[in-house]
């Protein structure tokens, strides 16, 4: 099996198993229990927020740990107390954004991106006015990989007053981040994505940022996050998170040269294809559209391979028509249909992705020009 679809979700790190059994198994105790038992809970919730404010920029007592992306999201959209009644969107984010934005009607602005998948300054300052209380734009897209300029971003913000959520479940672990230098108010990810376990992430909320509780219940998490703390994932996430840190430039270096050795093939197969985002985008994200052909029909060929890859958002794979961020960004209509995204990680080798090339070679070889 060769799996390339590590924007869905990526495999464990054998590192972060080790710790993880370790707290399910021995280190069990309830983090809210006084008893000595429960100090080895207690320690690693407090180094798990350390490590993780680290690699983030931030304080620990700014990290709120959640159920994962999904969760920070709707958390920071519905929770966050907005100075004005206008939410200001893209319509390319991850429907853990759009939904929840979705709840505000027409209080809600969805900025277009451009060709490439870039939500613009020059596009927000069309619409931004003081009304606007909440600005939510992604760090960087799950399909096609464009990475946004948040800072700029987050910058016009504030000029009008708006606080800024960013949704950065694709790029924590992958690019360098600062919530600092990003000037984001709240900032949502996710463990999966960065070799960890699924049902964890975490919520970043700037010291200041006024946001109600959305979980109910015990006093965990300073108050604003009931419920029992999921101590052994959490534990995992933020090695997960420092384990990917540590290598990032060495693995994104890895995952360019990757990605050029897919696109030398394709071309080199004579291939009727374009491919979708920008140059500044997410190691080892590949998104591109072949000319007449179904991307589905591509999926499940390469699948009879042993080949995974996505055709768009993977919440939507059941879902054949063609995808909100394919149709944004304007891909030709003879080529929308035929879009798959190949999502390298870590663990990818050169051979696997020649083999890819190759497969793709064989696929669409009749139909090529
Ligand atoms: N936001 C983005 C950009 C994503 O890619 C995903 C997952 O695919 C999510 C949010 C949801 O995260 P989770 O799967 O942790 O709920």
């Amino acid at each position: 099996m060769i799996y390339a679809d590590n924007a869905a979700t990526t495999s464990l790190d054998p590192e972060v198993l080790e710790v993880m059994t370790s707290y399910l198994l021995e280190f069990y105790g309830n983090a809210s229990q006084p008893y000595s038992f429960s100090r080895a809970s207690r320690k690693v919730l407090r180094e798990a927020r350390e490590t993780i404010a680290d690699c983030i920029g931030a304080s620990p007592e700014e990290i709120y740990f959640t159920s994962g992306g999904t969760e920070s999201d709707n958390w920071a959209i519905r929770g966050a107390k907005r100075p004005g009644k206008g939410i200001i969107t893209s319509a390319i984010e991850h429907h853990a954004v759009l939904n929840p934005c979705a709840l505000y009607g027409n209080e809600v602005v969805y900025l277009q991106p451009d060709s490439s998948g870039i939500v613009s300054s020059e596009s927000l300052i069309r619409e931004i006015s003081s009304e606007i209380g909440l600005i939510s734009v992604m760090l960087a897209n799950n399909e096609i990989g464009t990475i946004e300029p948040i800072a700029q971003l987050s910058r016009l913000a504030h000029d009008y007053g708006a606080i800024f959520h960013t949704d950065a479940v694709q790029a924590v672990g992958h690019i360098p981040i600062d919530v600092g230098a990003l000037g984001v108010d709240l900032l949502s990810a996710s463990a999966h994505k960065f070799n960890g376990p699924k049902g964890v992430g975490f919520l970043y909320i700037r010291k200041g940022t006024e946001i109600e509780s959305f979980m109910k219940g015990g006093s965990q998490e300073s108050e604003l996050r009931a419920g029992t703390e999921n101590v052994a994932s959490i534990a995992a996430m933020a090695i997960a998170l420092r384990n990917n840190c540590n290598d990032m430039s060495a693995i994104a270096d890895r995952l360019h040269h990757l990605e050029e050795l897919l696109m030398k093939e394709l071309y080199k197969a004579g291939l009727d294809f374009v491919r979708n985002g920008a140059e500044n985008h997410l190691p080892g994200n590949i998104s591109l559209s072949f000319k007449s052909v179904s991307g589905e029909m591509i999926l499940h060929r390469l699948d009879l391979k042993g080949i995974c890859v996505s055709t768009g958002a993977a919440c939507d794979s059941v879902n054949t028509k063609v995808s909100h961020v394919i149709e944004a960004i304007g891909v030709p209509p003879a080529y929308a249909e035929g879009t798959i995204r190949i999502s390298l990680g870590r663990y990818n080798t050169e051979e696997e992705v020649l083999q890819i090339a190759s497969a793709l070679a064989g696929i669409l070889k009749p139909r090529a020009k």
